[in-house]
């Protein structure tokens, strides 16, 4: 954890102003199995809706789904599968009390996509085109937006789309390379909504 930089990436007053909440799929909003795309593989990962709940209710901005979905290109599931499961989902976060107003996929990868999935898509991650389409799509200001991810592909994206605010989580997963970064880091998605309650209340003071 990082917390000694807490204050870094947003300037206070304006947390959350415009923003949005960016949170990458498999990893983050789910355990990530490897091409999850049935509801019977689907396990919501420990403190998910505790994290959107708060998004929700104290900062008032939307939620932004952004995820590579390779899987679709390789041709281990079908958009109307992946289509489905996305429903589902929504659908509980929904009923959690913390909607998601967009859900982005990218379904191509450069190697391993079949057929016109085989490319490079500027909306795969590290590629920032998905963040910058919801900006363009829901009216983001992103210097004021957060991303949680579990990959350093999706702090890259936040990086390269000026996201201000870049949270990596490891849910368990092996230490990534250590040295410098330009993002927080946290252990589980508790320790995320920890981060993002410090920011925000350090944002929320108005000294006039
Ligand atoms: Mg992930």
């Amino acid at each position: 954890m990082h917390y000694a930089d807490a204050q870094r990436p947003v300037r206070p007053g304006q947390f959350g102003s415009g923003g949005a909440l960016f949170l990458d799929r498999d990893g983050v909003i789910n355990v990530d199995r490897g091409y999850v795309h049935r509801i019977s593989e689907f396990q919501f990962v420990q403190g998910v809706f505790d994290l959107t709940r708060f998004w929700i209710l104290e900062v008032q901005r939307p939620i932004v789904v952004i995820s590579n979905q390779s899987g679709i290109g390789r041709g281990y599931f079908d958009e109307e599968e992946y289509a489905d499961l996305t429903q589902w989902m929504c659908r509980r976060f929904a009923a959690e009390g913390s909607p998601i107003a967009r859900v982005y996929h990218c379904p191509s990868h450069p190697q391993h996509g079949i057929g016109r999935y085989r490319r490079d898509d500027p909306w795969r991650k590290p590629a920032p085109g998905m963040i910058l389409q919801a900006a363009a799509d829901l009216n983001l200001d992103l210097a004021y937006s957060v991303i949680v991810g579990d990959k350093l592909s999706d702090m890259e994206a936040g990086a390269r789309a000026g996201v201000g605010l870049r949270i990596l989580v490891r849910n368990g997963a092996s230490e990534p390379g250590s040295g410098p970064s330009d993002h927080e880091t946290a252990a589980d998605l508790t320790r995320v909504l920890a981060l993002l309650r410090r920011h925000f209340a350090a944002g929320s003071i108005d000294p006039q």
